[in-house]
């Protein structure tokens, strides 16, 4: 006689427990902002996505151009993703989504676009380095601000992401000299300091010398990095930019960011004359 319980033992597959925790795992949801999709086979589409922990995911989106899922899977938008791993064919796919924050106004403009789009190409090649906090309150306020103000912004943006991973020159000694900017300048506001490749530092007039290739910034400029660092967010975005200060900054944080990224940004050849 056979005792109870054999017959579904025999029939279970090999391997059916050990696969019980792996079973429970499948199906798994995260917060997630949506960097960019991609097309494969018959027009599947796959997701870019990063998490608040800021590790950079992909995941497949099924479904034809009348999909509610593919719909509402969209670049530059945050929300609760709903995802199922097959741990066989080690593949994911979204399952569901609850947008949060949809930023429809992105699109409204070419400035815009063009930040949010250098935003998602920094974020994508940072291998975790960006805070999800700075990238997502930096398309929140470009989605609802004129291009002035979004100019102004991704400069501030690209600060506090060089600052946040560590990439940021030193603004407050020369970098050749290594006199305090303080003592050398008087006030360190006061005078011109010039960002050199060769040192990765800011150099006093004193140091700079004038055969190289050198990034000038002038006091509105320097202060207003300096803003930056020490200030809220808040406090910060009411401050003016001037065009010349402005120029300054653009040239030697685009510069910074192509450096920090190990060559030439997409965005920022494809994007010359927008900002
Ligand atoms: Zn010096």
């Amino acid at each position: 006689m056979r005792p109870p319980g054999a017959r579904s033992r025999l029939t279970l597959p090999p391997g059916y427990r050990q696969n019980i925790p792996a079973m429970a795992n499948r199906s798994w949801t995260t917060d997630a902002l949506i960097l960019s999709l991609s097309t494969w086979g018959e027009g599947n589409r796959e997701a870019l996505f990063l998490t608040p922990e800021g590790s950079l995911q992909r995941a497949s989106v099924f479904g034809g151009a009348k999909s509610r899922l593919r719909a509402q899977v969209g670049p530059w938008q945050t929300g609760k993703l709903w995802l199922y791993t097959d741990p066989v064919k080690k593949s994911t796919k979204i399952t569901d989504i609850d947008v949060k924050a949809w930023r429809q106004g992105i699109r409204e403009s070419l400035v815009r676009t063009w930040c949010a789009s250098l935003c998602v190409e920094i974020v994508s090649k940072s291998h975790g380095s960006a805070d999800w906090r700075v990238v997502n309150a930096f398309l929140d306020g470009i989605s609802v601000s004129d291009d002035d103000e979004c100019r102004r912004g991704l400069i501030r943006f690209l600060w506090r992401y060089l600052l946040g991973s560590g990439l940021n020159p030193d603004t407050a000694r020369c970098g050749r000299c290594g006199a305090d900017a303080d003592r050398t300048l008087g006030d360190p506001f006061r005078s011109v300091l010039f960002y050199s490749p060769h040192e990765d530092g800011f150099l006093c007039p004193d140091c700079a010398r004038r055969e190289e290739r050198l990034f000038p910034l002038s006091p509105p400029a320097l202060l207003y990095l300096d803003a930056v660092e020490r200030l809220s967010p808040s406090e910060t975005r009411s401050l003016p930019l001037e065009r010349e200060p402005y120029g300054e900054l653009r040239s030697l944080l685009f510069f910074l960011l192509s450096r920090a990224m190990g060559g030439p940004l997409k965005t920022l050849e494809t994007g010359e004359g927008i900002l």
